[in-house]
């Protein structure tokens, strides 16, 4: 046999012969420590898993009753192996035994051996699809590919469900879970030895494909399309991004990450459900590392700004609040709008801190209108829906209006509307309870506004502005905000109109009964030392 190291034992007299034509260094003084010499071999990670193993083979030695003979007489186990040169790979260690006819174990022999690419994939594909290593191996599995077939050319491919969350909302987790294991199942079928795929999280999967031109590849795409999309007469769509692997000895999370990249180049393109890696593509990652890179310094230095835009009560022109909305402002002074990094905050969660902080700025600016006597308008602060997945929003909001001694309804909540009402419900109720005041963010541009109307918690109706843009412009459109400010003051809900432009607008929405607006038509969001300004000219005007 090539490649193997072979140990053989015959009774209870040890090791008694070697065979080593493995790349793995089992030098003299490891064979004088006997079984335990292996684990030397072994990767620290991977000892535990192989002390057990050793464990059972020194019972069966040793004749030990708890020793469960296997059926086919044999134990096995994978772990990573230091070689010769200083590398670790896969390893499968087998061990077999011989009987007599009492059952105990006459002699065994172990062989170590290498394994192939496709061996560690399957055995780490049997182990569990979950198992956090699962994307490791399949990038060493993917690399060992690579090695062995260094004259053909490969891509990796990722799809991921679009919206796979509205099939957890919709059908339930256990559904969306039967979904992601009928995905593997066919996988397994329509993935030949060369054709590697693994899990990546919960809904994304990634495929080596070997090909010849990009004919194959999107051939490929396809059938894996056409038999995924099937499942118990649900509607999904999915979505698959793809890289060719330009160099075979780079690190192919690269290529891993560009095909991601095409993937979610395609979101919310309901045309298209596969795109190839384009190199402008990497301006966003690289943009997108950028903000990763620096945002916890960014907070720390205090680069995030607090600007504020005014809200008017549009019959008397008066100052009547004010939200609170985020400039990153660079230390050479550049301005960047939150629609550069909010997403991406959003993405990765520290929009929680950021928000935080923005709330604590808002905080200290009623505060110290409080203590200079002067007169409290409420600051709406922006609630990103990422806080509802933690506990603590809540509690830090709580210790913001404590320490700052602030009365609750001076700090408004913005929430954009959306369909998980389900989960914003309970969120919401908990900070109505509190004496919080919400506003629905952004209402007219989501789904199912009028619903979310029916048995809302909101006390405040913020109209979306692009609502305003596409309905001001005609009759009927006209007609349509005249109706929704009509039925929303009759249930009583206040509203506030977002993106006032123009004159005619804001003479619109008055004549229709919505008199308190946001918009550039009056101001637009400023620093806070401005805002300040028009404030006490505004009381001293009064
Ligand atoms: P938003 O909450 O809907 O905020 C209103 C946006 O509309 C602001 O954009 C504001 O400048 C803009 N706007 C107001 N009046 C007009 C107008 O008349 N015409 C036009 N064209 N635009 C108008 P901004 O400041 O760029 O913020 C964009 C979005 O970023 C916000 O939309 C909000 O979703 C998010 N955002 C901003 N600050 C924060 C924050 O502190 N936390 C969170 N979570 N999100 C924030
Ligand atoms: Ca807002
Ligand atoms: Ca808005």
């Amino acid at each position: 046999m090539e490649d193997v190291l072979l140990l053989y034992w015959k009774e209870k007299e040890g090791i008694y012969q070697i065979i080593n034509r493995s790349r793995l260094d089992y030098n003299k003084e490891r064979q004088e420590q006997g079984l335990d010499g292996l684990v030397s071999m072994v990767v620290p990670e991977d000892r535990a898993t192989y002390e057990v193993f050793l464990t059972k083979l020194k019972n069966a030695l040793k004749g030990a009753e708890n020793f469960q003979p296997m059926e086919d007489y044999h134990l096995s186990v994978s772990v990573r192996m230091y070689k010769a040169d200083g590398r670790d790979s896969y390893h499968n260690t087998i061990c077999f035994f011989e009987k007599d006819d009492t059952d105990a174990v006459v002699s065994m022999s172990l062989t170590i051996c290498e394994m192939t690419a496709e061996e560690i994939y399957r055995v780490q594909l049997a182990q569990t699809v979950t198992n956090d290593r699962t994307p490791a191996m399949f990038i060493r599995a993917a690399h060992e590919v690579l090695r062995q077939n260094p004259d053909r050319k490969f891509a990796l491919v990722q799809f991921d469900v679009a919206k796979f969350k509205m099939i957890n909302e919709m059908h339930g987790e256990e559904v969306g879970d039967e979904l992601l294991n009928f995905f593997i199942e066919v996988l397994q079928v329509l993935c030949n030895k060369d054709q590697l795929f693994v899990r990546l999280t919960a809904d994304v999967f990634m495929i080596l494909l070997p090909y010849e031109n990009r004919r194959d590849i999107i051939d490929f795409v396809e059938t894996v399309n056409k038999n995924l999309t099937c499942y118990k007469g649900i509607s999904y769509r999915l979505v698959f991004g793809v890289c060719c692997i330009e160099d075979s000895n780079e690190n192919l999370r690269k290529y891993g990450d560009r095909a991601a990249l095409a993937r979610q180049s395609i979101k919310g393109n309901a045309l298209k459900h596969i795109a190839f890696f384009e190199e402008k593509m990497k301006d966003v990652l690289y943009t997108r590392k950028h903000l990763e890179d620096h945002m916890e310094d960014a907070l720390r230095n205090r680069e995030f700004v607090m600007y504020l835009q005014p809200k008017y009560n549009m019959v008397n022109e008066q100052i009547v609040g004010a939200e609170a909305l985020v400039r990153w402002v660079k230390p050479d002074g550049t301005v960047i709008p939150p629609i550069d990094f909010v997403p991406a905050f959003e993405n990765n969660g520290f929009i929680t801190k950021m928000d935080a902080f923005i709330w604590e700025e808002a905080c200290k600016l009623l505060c110290r209108w409080r203590e200079e006597g002067k007169k409290l308008i409420p600051i709406s602060v922006n609630m990103s829906r990422r806080h509802f997945q933690t506990i603590e929003y809540l509690p830090t909001l709580n210790a913001l209006v404590d320490k700052y001694q602030i009365p609750k309804k001076y700090l408004e909540i913005e929430i954009t509307e959306t369909i998980d009402e389900q989960e914003s419900h309970s969120n919401i109720m908990k900070l109505k309870e509190e004496g919080y005041t919400l506003l629905m963010d952004d209402f007219g541009s989501g789904y199912s506004s009028l619903n979310v109307l029916k048995d809302t918690q909101f006390d405040i109706i913020k109209i979306d502005r692009a609502f305003l843009q596409n309905f001001l412009g005609t009759d009927r459109g006209q007609k349509i905000v005249e109706n929704v400010i009509k039925m929303t003051t009759a249930i009583g809900l206040p509203m506030v109109a977002e993106g006032v432009e123009t004159k005619e607008q804001a003479d619109s929405l008055m004549k229709y009964g919505c008199n308190v607006a946001q918009g550039f038509y009056y101001a637009r969001p400023m620093t806070v030392e401005d805002f300040c300004i028009m404030k006490d000219a505004q009381e001293k005007g009064n």
